[in-house]
């Protein structure tokens, strides 16, 4: 497995790689989660390259960069068993030079719920995918459906900046209790962890509701509400029913491919989940 820690290396060791070549970009800390990915992509690509990278620019001034959780030695342990073939683990400082000043903004989708909530992180996130595909050159990359945002932001973006790569979804990976596996949830203390499976169990009582025919946006966001609103120990942020392309809010019926999605606090963590609805 080849470790590549700039854009200078990592463009000279593409430069002499052949076949299909699949990317899974991640924060590391890598669960199940990152894993599927890295699955999916060595199923169909000949050459398998994952990138490292906990990414400043999508971290708000009072967010968790800091402190977010990072373990180089085992994320590459775990990688190495996958059979990937390279790793991009590049500094800040190489992607960030001084007079660094160029970034990728999605106008409208970034304005939207995690948008909302985190001004300045999507834009982080487009600028940060745009730079790694400019290093690795991926024929196909790999994107979680746990960040639907981020996956349609990824999507609209490769159309609009007709980039030459084909973005492919996983499924959300989940505890066996539900829960969605990210790598913030080591921030949960036991007593929060606990709780945490509340919120998917709400989106799947909504979903539950819809399945049997209940197509009024507002009744299946109050569902949400209701179920994680039993445990006051979580703070919802948001329960959203948006459009599945545009994720511009759903006011009335639900006629058309949904995401309903949700923010929440549990203490000091925060955690995001969803669910599609397709009528
Ligand atoms: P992150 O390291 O959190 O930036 O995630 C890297 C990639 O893994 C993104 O495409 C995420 O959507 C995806 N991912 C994170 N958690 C999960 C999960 N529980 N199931 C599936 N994909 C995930």
């Amino acid at each position: 497995m080849e470790l590549l820690r700039s854009p200078a290396e990592m463009h000279r060791w593409r430069a002499g790689v052949r076949g299909m070549v699949g990317f899974v970009p991640t924060m590391g800390y890598l669960h199940e989660g990152h894993l599927s990915l890295v699955r999916l992509s060595r199923q169909r690509d000949d050459v398998t390259v994952a990138s490292i990278f906990v990414n400043p620019t999508q971290f708000g001034p009072n967010e968790d960069f800091e402190r977010y959780p990072r373990d180089e030695a085992r994320d590459l342990a775990l990688l190495e068993a996958e059979g990937v073939h390279a790793v991009y683990l590049p500094s800040v400082a190489a992607m960030y030079p001084p007079g660094y000043q160029t970034y990728v903004t999605v106008e409208e989708l970034s304005k939207r719920l995690e948008g909302a909530a985190r001004p300045g992180h999507f834009r982080g996130v487009a600028t940060v995918v745009t730079k790694l595909f400019g290093a690795v050159q991926p024929h196909r990359a790999y994107f979680g459906k746990k960040d639907a945002q981020q996956l349609r932001l990824i999507r609209r973006m490769v159309r609009d900046l007709d980039l030459p790569v084909e973005i492919v979804a996983g499924e959300t990976v989940r505890e066996p209790d539900g829960l969605a596996m990210s790598s913030r949830n080591v921030y949960l203390a036991p007593d929060e962890r606990a709780i945490a499976p509340l919120l998917y169990r709400g989106l799947c009582a909504a979903r539950d509701a819809f399945i049997a025919g209940e197509r009024d946006a507002e009744r299946l966001r109050a569902i949400v509400r209701e179920v994680v609103g039993q445990e006051p120990r979580i703070a919802l942020e948001y329960v959203s029913v948006a459009d599945d392309e545009t994720l511009e809010e759903i006011e009335g019926r639900v006629e058309r491919p949904a995401l309903l999605s949700l923010a929440a606090r549990i203490g000091s963590t925060r955690l995001i989940d969803n669910v599609e609805l397709a009528p």
